[in-house]
């Protein structure tokens, strides 16, 4: 019983983590390298090279954040 109960908390905490909620999303410019706030003026602009990802992904993609936003 206590292993069943286990498995189903580890579960809801997977679920958890999964969320985009959790998941710090930013705009990252697949040219420039920039990582944006989703909120920032020049994620708005960018259309074309932009991707909507993890931070941890962008940044380990070589991202470098933004002068304007900050990355945040
Ligand atoms: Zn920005």
């Amino acid at each position: 019983m206590k292993k069943i109960l286990s498995i189903i908390f580890i579960l809801i905490l997977s679920v958890f983590y999964t969320m985009p909620c959790f998941a710090e999303v930013v705009v990252y410019n697949t040219k420039t390298g920039k990582i944006h706030s989703t909120s920032c003026k020049w994620a708005k602009k960018c259309t074309v090279n932009c991707i909507r990802i993890d931070r941890k992904e962008a940044v380990k993609r070589g991202g470098v954040p933004c002068k304007v936003c900050g990355g945040r």
